[in-house]
């Protein structure tokens, strides 16, 4: 529930009111505005009956909230998060682009590309260093290793780093060396890998199961703001459907449907959602057209060599030619890039 206080209400009436809750096992968030505070309490509801909240000074209103998940939804929190990752604002007018390999494969490959992404706009480098596949057979990943080289493609680009981290047991690991952790749409309802994530001290971006629920992905994102973390981001990123043409379908609804329902933001990845390279500029377009806060996109120095997802990853300059073309369609909503 929501406890609105009086815009006049003292700072000694709100402390009373979340010592009342606290007594009572809730557990409070607190939102200070310029017009008024708001006290978020996650609890057992069935209390709410027997306690006159309402009777307390400096009480407006309580709110119960009617969703499942609560700190992720738009009643808890009306305004749009930013979700702050160095001096990068997600969920602000500025749309970001996040590019880079599926996965690492070698130096000289993650240097290469980081500048080049650099170049062309791009404000995160992605790569993936743990790479469990479908098939065990497929390359893993270079784990430390590759950590260790985008680290060195941050120190030389000024790029943020987003990994993914698919082991609880390494997130720490993770954490020493990225930017952003990334929870792949296979761990989405990891729920250990989840706790894990929201006692870290980084941003998440928080990608959809491939048959996950709207509903469901906002509850995957609960577990890592009930543990304390509020910095997440959702990615659409394709989900299962009969058309077998697409790697994926791109839920292009479950944006504005996401930032309806939430107040966090909302990227697209077009790149694991199609699997096909032709079709990610024009996919990447739908985004932003559709309100997404940033784009997650897979380039690779040559797609044709790469060792994991070559057919959906776009070369440096076809890259390039999808970031010209996403200004001007971001500009049409005022937004930059
Ligand atoms: C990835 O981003 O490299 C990835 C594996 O994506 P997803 O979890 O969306 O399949
Ligand atoms: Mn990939």
């Amino acid at each position: 529930m929501i406890v609105v206080m009086d815009n006049k209400a003292s700072k000694q009436e709100v402390q009373q009111v979340i010592e009342r809750l606290t007594d009572l096992g809730f557990q409070i968030h607190l939102s200070e505005g310029v017009e008024r505070t708001i006290i978020g309490a996650i609890g057992d509801k069935a209390i709410l009956n027997d306690i006159a909240l309402e009777a307390m000074n400096g009480v407006e209103k309580v709110v119960p909230i009617l969703q499942p998940y609560k700190l992720v939804s738009r009643e808890f929190k009306t305004d749009d998060s930013v979700v702050k990752v160095g001096d990068l604002e997600f969920g602000g007018t500025r749309i970001h682009v996040m590019a880079g390999p599926c996965a690492v494969e070698s130096r000289e490959q993650i240097l290469e590309t980081a500048e080049q992404v650099r170049n062309a706009g791009a404000t995160v480098l992605r790569g993936g260093a743990f790479k469990p596949r479908t098939s065990p057979y497929a390359f893993q990943g270079l784990e430390e290793e590759g950590l260790k080289m985008l680290a060195e493609a941050r120190e030389r680009t000024g790029l943020k780093i987003v990994t993914e981290v698919v082991d609880p047991r390494n997130v720490e690991l993770v954490c020493e060396y990225a930017d952003i952790l990334q929870i792949g749409a296979r761990n989405m309802q990891n729920f250990l890998l989840l706790k894990e994530v929201s006692s870290a001290d980084k941003p998440v971006v928080l990608k959809r199961g491939p048959s996950a629920t709207i509903e469901e992905w906002l509850m995957a994102a609960e577990y890592i703001m009930s543990g304390g973390n509020y910095n997440v981001i959702l990615c659409e990123r394709g989900i299962r459907t009969f058309e077998t043409y697409l790697r994926n379908t791109l839920d292009l609804s479950a944006v504005p449907v996401a930032k309806h329902l939430s107040h966090l933001p909302v990227i697209v990845d077009p790149s694991h959602a199609t699997g096909k390279w032709k079709l990610i500029k024009p996919m990447a377009m739908a985004a932003v057209a559709a309100g997404a806060d940033g784009l997650m996109i897979e380039v690779h120095p040559n797609p044709a060599q790469a060792l994991c997802d070559g057919p959906q990853s776009l070369t440096p300059a076809n890259f390039s030619s999808l970031m010209n073309d996403i200004i001007k369609i971001a500009a049409v909503f005022d937004r930059t890039i």
